[in-house]
């Protein structure tokens, strides 16, 4: 499994660095952004460095998966009872800035702030 050691999300995924951690499993890891967007503002984030989207292959198909469908149960856990969104942002006309990817799940009562990711 590729991993960057200058990567933050990998620092994080490796215990290196600190992290509000709410979720993980030997394929993914999800934790409370640091600048929240919104009241729920929460990280998926793949063990291995997969920079973005358009990197995945299909052999990440099942891990693209996990990663979408723990996003409704961990929005659910942690308040966000009334919608969420999951964002994933790409390269830099996408305003990525982690180029390790991952998945925003924003939720809880509005207004959020500013365009929220
Ligand atoms: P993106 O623009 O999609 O690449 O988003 C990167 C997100 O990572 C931003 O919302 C940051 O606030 C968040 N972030 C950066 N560093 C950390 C960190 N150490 N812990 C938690 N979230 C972080
Ligand atoms: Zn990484």
């Amino acid at each position: 499994m590729s991993h960057d050691p200058n990567c933050i999300f990998c620092k994080i995924a490796a215990g290196e660095i600190p992290s509000r951690k709410v979720y993980e499993d030997e394929d993914v890891i999800a934790f409370h952004d640091i600048r929240p967007a919104a009241p729920v503002h929460l990280l998926i984030v793949p063990r291995e460095h997969v920079p973005t989207l358009a990197d995945a292959t299909a052999a990440h198909q099942a891990l693209l998966g996990k990663m979408l469908l723990l996003a409704p149960k961990l929005a659910q856990e942690h308040g966000a009872t009334n919608g969420f969104r999951v964002v994933v942002n790409n390269g830099p006309d996408g305003g990525q800035e982690v180029y390790h990817l991952h998945v925003h799940v924003l939720g809880g009562p509005r207004p959020w702030k500013g365009m929220a990711i």
